[in-house]
């Protein structure tokens, strides 16, 4: 009987190996980590070498810039995705750009400078707010913009500027598909920073499935995921923030064309029928459950002796 016991455990533990194994060569189970580049547009040297990182790193280009057309050319090329960021009032006072939203601002004028920035910024399929304090606190001021949004098929990026940002709040009311950004890589400017920070993000991607950081391109920036990005681990996917949405939110890269003949029926996603909801989600949860059980039964010991890393060694503090 005790041998028996033994076989058995020993037997959980390889087929516990087995199941890790499969977790992180798979990757359908691997953490998506998205990553943008703000303010691009201005300085020609740095955005060249964000455009020389791997393509999953998306650019948000500053509709005003000398350069956005152009870079919006080259990245769209390139396959990398672009969205437009979007200046909006912040409360500091700062220097503004060009034609930056307002909460003073109505209706036709938010739309008028949403178009000019569309316009300015080709290829783009989502917005990110550059600044915007002012501008995202404000429920009001936010529902102008996601309702200038609304016609233009590109989705919304909080960079959660504010504590107390309306912007997504203000696009799920819509029905505008929206994302938040969890991670700055660079609120100060060296490279030990954007590399704590990168690490940060994987470890909030490991968590949560995923997470979205937002850097700049500052020289230490560039270096610093110039160095640490081809050093990405396995189970972490580099993904543009698209790929982020929920399904039913998913955004074509290009706007389509509206469809000749009308929908007979409801052009709504089929769905489910609701109660076989509960069911599906008992199923999945009884997976994971499962899954998490022989997992913790087969590594209650090992998980004691696991080493970091490598990449992980060199940045947490203790
Ligand atoms: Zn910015």
């Amino acid at each position: 009987m005790k041998l028996l016991g033994t076989l058995q455990r020993k037997h959980s533990f390889l087929l516990s190996l087995m199941l890790l194994s499969l977790v992180v060569s798979t990757p359908a189970f691997a953490a998506k980590l998205a990553i943008v580049i703000d303010d691009f547009g201005y300085r020609k040297k740095e955005d060249n070498q964000v455009l020389q990182l791997p393509t999953a790193v998306s650019i948000a280009i500053l509709p005003d810039s000398p350069h956005g057309k152009e870079v919006a050319t080259k990245a769209h090329a390139q396959g990398r995705e672009i969205l437009i960021h979007m200046p909006m009032a912040p409360i500091s006072k700062q220097p503004l750009e060009r034609d930056t939203l307002k909460p003073s601002m109505d209706q036709a004028e938010i739309n008028r400078i949403i178009q000019h920035a569309i316009n300015n910024v080709p290829y783009a399929v989502g917005m990110n707010n550059h600044m915007g304090s002012a501008m995202t606190s404000d429920r009001q001021a936010m529902d102008r913009v996601i309702k200038a949004l609304n016609h233009s098929n590109l989705y919304f990026l909080d960079s959660v500027t504010i504590g107390n940002t309306q912007a997504a709040i203000a696009a799920k009311a819509a029905g505008v598909p929206s994302l938040r950004r969890h991670v700055f890589l660079d609120n100060v400017q060296t490279e030990a920073e954007t590399r704590q920070q990168l690490a940060r993000a994987i470890a909030l991607a490991r968590k949560n499935g995923s997470a979205i950081a937002i850097g700049h391109p500052h020289p230490s920036t560039v270096r610093a995921l110039q160095q640490q990005l081809p050093l990405l681990p396995a189970d972490i996917q580099l993904v543009a923030p698209s790929r982020l949405l929920k399904p039913q939110q998913e955004k074509p890269e290009q706007p389509k064309p509206p469809k000749v003949a009308p929908p007979t029926e409801q052009p709504q996603e089929p769905k489910p029928a609701s109660w076989l909801k509960p069911a599906q989600e008992a199923i999945i949860s009884m997976k994971k459950s499962t899954l998490i059980n022989t997992l913790s039964r087969g590594f209650s010991t090992a998980e004691k002796k696991k080493t970091p890393t490598p990449n992980e060694t060199g940045e947490v503090k203790e």
